[in-house]
């Protein structure tokens, strides 16, 4: 087992990780930049190094000053979270190179599912279905044109190494296949140095529901249900729930056991999520983040499996003890995402926070790296709070939602609450009837 992690990482991920490595007794390093020198994470930590200036590139994303850091502090192992270095496989060869285990996956499993191209021909092979599309790069205008026809508008173009919803466009119908497609390939040029795009059918009332894995590389894969991430603004997830309004169990285990033996044949080792667009009874792979993720705590909700810990074990070279029969689920969970930003114009609200009290009591998970007195920097994710609550089913999941919403208080900055707050007032969120476009409506309609 690691004696020492170091987490490569800020935020309430940070401290999510750093708990889950002190019930393990394992020691930990936080590293930060000169603007977070005051953060939580920092404070908690057994030791802490200073990596760098505010901007991200040259401290988080900074990869000398992280090996650094792990060097002098003697750490055995680097958790990097998700963003940042989290799925960056130079980074990995890096760590590796340095005789320091990388908490997660191979380079190889990252880079291979980081070409989302590649993704979906090796997801293909498995089995898995995908959405229909070009099934691989498309290099220009001329070869674009007879593919979206046969394809059938509405299409989207998007960008091979894409992530958070950048370096994707859609073309309703012939005339705005030119635009998009230009316009796909230079935001994913200029967001991530490549210009690759492929094309897929656009689905236009899909939920987005996701499947969590967990496997330890030795050939023991189990799947840990679903989480329905279809309330979406500008393709970022805003609010997510376990298990799905929209599954049957028949269906969660068909999808989930289709995914588990894709990861046991790739001999994937850590957390994974499967990402699937599903629409009028069927799945569509979109892409595999090979990492935890923001929403994992729904998933540790219903099960009551901590994904950290069990991350870690599997990076310790220990193998997997829980078997498909021991995931259990029981109940409803739901998570918030919120944020410091205005709730109705989406602008950026960092600075002080004056008052800080976090909701509490049975069935509530609050993970923040918040505190009254902290400084919320402008220079990172906007995300300062999950709000995850758990029931014996959906309708007493909500009710604590709405009581823990409102004794939520974040002073001094501007948040996503009252947004949260309205949401679940809503009929139609409340009978579970949404897609991928209905926050949109919903914030557009209130406006
Ligand atoms: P990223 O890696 O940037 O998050 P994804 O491929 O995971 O990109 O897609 C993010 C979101 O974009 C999806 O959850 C969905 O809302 C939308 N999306 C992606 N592909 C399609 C598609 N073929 N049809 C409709 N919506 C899509």
């Amino acid at each position: 087992m690691f004696e020492k992690i170091l987490i490569a990482n800020r935020g309430e991920i940070a401290l999510r990780i750093h708990r889950a490595c002190r019930e393990m007794g394992i020691r930990t390093v936080a590293v930060h930049s000169e603007a977070d020198a005051d953060a939580m994470h920092v404070r908690l930590a057994d030791e802490s190094v200073c990596i760098g200036p505010p901007s991200p590139a040259a401290s988080y994303l900074n990869m000398p000053s992280i090996i650094a850091a792990a060097e002098v502090t003697n750490a055995d192992g680097i958790h990097p979270g998700y963003g940042f270095l989290s799925e960056n496989a130079k980074f990995v060869d890096i760590v590796t190179a340095h005789g320091i285990k990388f908490i997660g996956p191979s380079a190889d499993h990252i880079r291979l599912m980081g070409d989302k191209i590649a993704a979906i021909d090796t997801m293909k092979k498995f089995g898995v279905p995908c959405v229909p599309g070009s099934g691989g790069e498309v290099h220009t205008l001329e070869e674009a044109g007879p593919i979206a026809e046969e394809i059938g508008y509405p299409v989207i173009i998007k960008a091979s190494s894409g992530g958070g919803g950048r370096g994707m466009k859609v073309a309703a119908t012939a005339a705005d296949l030119s635009e998009a497609f230009s316009s796909a390939r230079a935001e994913s040029q200029l967001a991530f140095g490549d210009n690759a795009v492929y094309i897929e059918k656009y689905l236009t009332t899909p939920r987005h529901i996701e499947i969590q894995v967990l496997a330890d590389g030795q050939g023991n894969v189990v799947h840990l249900g679903e989480r329905d991430c279809s309330l979406q603004r500008r393709h970022q997830k805003a609010l997510e729930e376990t298990p799905s309004p929209a599954l049957t169990d028949e269906l969660r285990e068909k999808i989930g056991k289709s995914v588990a033996d894709a990861v046991r044949t790739m001999g994937y080792e850590g957390v994974g999520t499967i990402e699937f667009l599903y629409e009028n009874g069927e799945f569509y792979f979109i892409e595999m983040n090979t990492r935890l993720q923001v929403e994992h705590p729904v998933t540790e909700m219903v099960t009551g499996i901590d994904l950290v810990r069990e991350q870690i074990k599997v990076a310790a070279g220990q193998k997997l003890t829980l078997t498909q029969k021991d995931i259990k689920f029981s109940g409803h969970s739901i998570e918030c995402r919120i944020t410091a930003e205005d709730p109705v114009t989406f602008a950026a609200s960092p600075g002080p926070v004056l008052d800080f009290h976090a909701p509490g009591g049975l069935g509530v998970r609050v993970d923040s790296a918040l505190y009254a007195g902290y400084n919320v920097p402008p220079y990172y994710d906007s995300l300062i709070a999950k709000l995850i609550v758990h029931g014996a089913n959906r309708q007493e999941c909500l009710l604590r939602l709405k009581r823990s919403l409102e004794e939520f208080v974040v002073g001094g900055i501007k948040t996503t609450l009252p947004l949260h707050q309205a949401l679940i007032e809503n009929e139609e969120f409340i009978s579970g009837d949404y897609n991928i476009h209905w926050l949109e409506k919903f914030i557009e309609e209130k406006r």
